[in-house]
């Protein structure tokens, strides 16, 4: 056997990259952004983020420190007269422009943070955030309209300052410049700014603050403002970071089979292929570390023409588990194109797993190729969701199998209870008309319950792997799993 390895360790894509080796950067030289001076072929769409300044380790000059309150030790600036920048800025001297001061007329409402799935630690079926994960904030902010319209019917350029801190040690600062005309909208992220925190900072003791400056010379004398665009008001605010007992880790290897039955498979199952898949299940499972690596191909010679030759799938990927002695956390999940793009053809099936050692034989699963790749994708992590015990959930227009669905799934229809993001698109997921990744009705992203319930089942069965000790026992206990299969 022989398999193509990668692992990850929180970077979802390449805005994670991009804001990764940003915030790397700082130890070496602080940076600027360029300037928001003229605004005039900004849109809601423009928005530039940087890092700048911080770096516990790195020496800064004078204005670095000051800008970024190491110096003072008391934080961030907070000074709402303009005049007294005094021309400090996030590069000192090298020519960058003045710090125009906090933003008037302009009012900062809250955060949102966001790891895949909106963390909300107060709601019902909370959600905490992962630690080393990449992890969106994204600023809500109010305009007091009468003052704006009046200063600038256009809209300004602002610049919004991320000051991150881990246990009092500044870490960094990112800076985004923007266009605001309006009040932000949650729904809408053009009219948000938005930070993607790199997983390397995101730990216990991470803590935040946000502020908004003035971006554009032409209003730098504008009058202070009563209250600071700051948040919180004073101080900071500290991210909810639990210390889970082991890693949130994940292995995966998928299983090509290559088709030869009744049809000429077209499918290409190559490296952009799977790093698709690889990417959702990172984005849409609660874990922080996922090992993803594609087996060497199995060929398939029976046709697929029905339920029952469909029913044999499932277990041959079983038995490739069994033949290749994996460790007992890793999953295993098959791959074929059959040349069936239909609806009534089932999308996969999977085995129910308890997060046992015992049951490592049942973490297998197959999925069943369909031209929107997106489509596989979430139909990957609709398995694996089996393989990690979960049920299908109800939803509105499609009666399941009596006995499959849970009973208690807490939201109308199969909704998803709180806001996803899709790091790829840098797309929200409404709460309000996206389904619970269980659910047969789409679009689908992971519920809040499902997400619980999945980082429960990763830190069982990751407390048992570190349990066994450094030589692993594989059971094969024969217990009977539930099998599903999924359309
Ligand atoms: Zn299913």
């Amino acid at each position: 056997m022989s398999t193509r390895q990668t692992s990850v360790g929180g970077v979802l894509g390449k805005r994670g990259a991009l804001a990764t080796a940003a915030l790397l950067a700082i130890s070496l030289a602080a940076t600027a952004t360029a300037c928001g001076d003229d605004g005039a072929d900004a849109s809601d769409h423009d928005a530039t983020t940087s890092a700048a300044s911080g770096g516990s380790t790195s020496a800064q000059d004078g204005t670095d420190a000051a800008d970024t309150g190491t110096a003072s030790g008391s934080g961030p600036s907070s000074d709402s007269d303009g005049t007294d920048g005094s021309g400090t800025d996030a590069t000192g001297s090298d020519g960058a422009m003045a710090d125009l001061g906090l933003a008037r007329g302009i009012t900062v409402i809250g955060i949102g943070v966001n790891q895949g799935l909106e963390v909300d630690p107060a709601a019902r079926y909370s959600v905490t955030a992962l630690r080393a994960r990449d992890t969106m904030l994204r600023v809500y902010f109010d305009v007091d309209e009468v003052s704006w319209q009046e200063v600038s019917p256009n809209g300004r350029q602002l610049e919004a300052r991320l000051f991150l801190r881990v246990d009092g040690i500044e870490q960094a600062y990112l800076e985004q410049s923007k266009l605001v005309r309006q009040d932000s909208e949650e729904a809408t992220l053009n009219l948000v700014f938005s930070f993607e925190v790199p997983a390397a900072v995101v730990e216990d003791g991470l803590e935040y603050r946000v502020e908004l400056h003035e971006a554009d010379l032409a209003y730098a004398g504008l009058p202070s403002a009563e209250v600071d665009p700051v948040f919180p008001p004073t101080g900071w605010t500290r991210l909810d970071v639990p210390a889970d007992a082991v890693a949130n880790r994940l292995r995966v290897v998928m299983v090509p089979l290559e088709y030869e039955g009744n049809c000429e498979p077209t499918a290409t199952f190559d490296d952009a292929y799977f790093e698709q898949i690889r990417f959702t299940v990172h984005n849409m499972l609660p874990v922080s570390e996922l090992e993803f690596s594609v087996r060497e191909p199995i060929p398939w010679t029976t046709p697929v023409t029905g339920d029952s030759t469909f029913d044999l799938l499932l277990p041959a990927v079983a038995d490739v588990r069994a033949q290749d002695q994996p460790d007992p956390d890793v999953y295993y999940m098959g791959l074929i194109d059959i040349c069936a793009d239909c609806e009534d053809c089932p999308a996969g099936s999977g085995y129910y797993a308890e997060p046992t050692l015992a049951a490592a034989p049942f973490r297998a699963s197959i999925v069943v190729h369909r031209d929107d790749l997106a489509r596989v994708a979430n139909s990957a992590v609709h398995e694996l969701g089996h393989n990690h015990n979960l049920q299908h959930n109800p939803c509105s227009d499609f009666v399941e199998n009596p006995g499959e669905v849970l009973p208690d799934y807490p939201h109308a229809n199969g909704l998803i209870g709180v806001d996803g993001y899709e790091f790829a698109t840098d797309s929200l997921h409404d709460d309000a008309s996206t389904y619970d990744v269980m659910a047969s009705c789409r679009p689908r992203w992971t519920s809040n319950l499902s997400w619980t319930r999945v980082r429960a089942h990763i830190q069982q069965l990751q407390s048992a792997v570190l349990a066994q000790g450094p030589a692993p026992e594989r059971e094969q206990l024969f217990v009977s799993p539930g099998v599903v299969v999924c359309r």
